[in-house]
């Protein structure tokens, strides 16, 4: 069985030809299938609509109590479904549903544990996809694995790899990063993509920033290093420095070091910024561990429509 998971949030405009579309491609993989939305929120009439929908084949939908956001929403999807390949996607159309059964025959044939998706001709503005390639190249890095598009959300995930990423409880959750934790026979085949059908993004320069430091705070520890390697550097400089200056002072005498006094200060200024830097990073962990001990629900889900 396949099960798929649709986050919704404000697209009442996209919901009717996502259905059919997704109907379409489904019937044509031959299996049987589940369609799961999950309304995150919405303030428009998703909901209404979705709910119009529970009559069709497969159809189900998770109310959510408030906006959880993307990636919460898809775990709470996650935390119900019912089929062995578990598929994520968009609703805005932006991925065609139309891949879907190429996403289950490279699963089924490879037996991979998770098939994500490259974005050929990606239709989005160029401030989006620079800040993509740069996301790309660190998730890369975190994970240590050679995916391209780590963006894309059209993705297939076996249902053990899902049951483990319901079972995490990571509070902050950037899904393509947290599977390859649990996976390990991974690929990626190219799609097609599309303009928004209706409605805007969701996501702006902000939302996104604040995405990719909850990934960098969350699988890696790598700033911590950093403000350990750049406080030892410092640290180095500021004694050779000072040793400059103790000979300076006894080649040309007392004057020339009262001159240096704004040399001072600008180590001074140097020092305190780093410092501050030091404290902000810190700052972001300490941030992570309020919010796991908090233990605050990712999602709460206030009913699932079903027939
Ligand atoms: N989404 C969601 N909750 C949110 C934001 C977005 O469920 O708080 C859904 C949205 O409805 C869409 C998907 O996540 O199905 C991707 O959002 P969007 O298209 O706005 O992002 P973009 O494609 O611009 O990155
Ligand atoms: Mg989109």
């Amino acid at each position: 069985m396949i099960s798929v998971v649709v986050p919704v949030y404000n697209e009442e405009k996209n919901l009717l030809p996502l259905m059919d579309r997704l109907e379409k491609a489904l019937r044509k993989a031959g299996q049987t299938y589940e369609i799961i939305y999950v309304d995150d929120g919405s303030r428009d009439n998703s909901l209404e609509v979705l709910k119009g929908f529970i009559g069709r084949d497969g159809v189900r939908v998770l109310e959510l109590t408030r906006n959880y956001g993307q990636h919460s929403a898809i775990i709470s999807g996650f935390s119900v479904v019912r089929g062995d390949i578990v598929i994520t996607i968009d609703a805005d159309l932006q991925n065609p549903p139309e891949e879907i059964p190429a996403i289950v025959r490279t699963m089924e044939e490879g037996s991979f544990e998770v098939v994500g998706t490259v974005r050929e001709m990606r239709k989005d503005s160029i401030l989006r996809k620079i800040p993509s390639r740069i996301v790309n190249a660190m998730t890369r890095r975190i994970t240590g694995i050679r995916m391209r598009d780590w963006g894309c959300m059209l993705r297939g995930y076996r249902r053990e790899v899902v049951d483990r990423m319901v079972e995490s409880q990571e509070y902050s959750t950037f899904i393509p990063a947290l599977a390859t934790l649990y996976a390990k026979r991974m690929t990626e085949i190219p799609v097609g993509h599309e303009e928004r059908h209706a409605g805007v993004s969701n996501y702006n320069m902000w939302k996104l920033m604040n995405l990719q430091f909850d990934l960098l705070t969350s699988f890696s520890e790598f700033p911590l290093r950093v403000l350990l390697y750049m406080g030892t550097a410092m640290a180095v400089l500021g004694i050779a420095f000072g040793a400059l200056l103790v000979v300076m002072r006894i080649f040309y005498g007392a004057a020339w070091a009262e001159n240096g006094i704004f040399t001072l200060f600008a180590v001074l200024f140097f020092f305190v910024g780093a410092l501050f830097f030091a404290l902000g990073i810190m700052g972001q962990y300490i941030g992570r561990i309020y919010h796991e001990v908090r233990k605050r629900p990712r999602f709460t889900i206030r009913k699932l429509h079903e027939r």
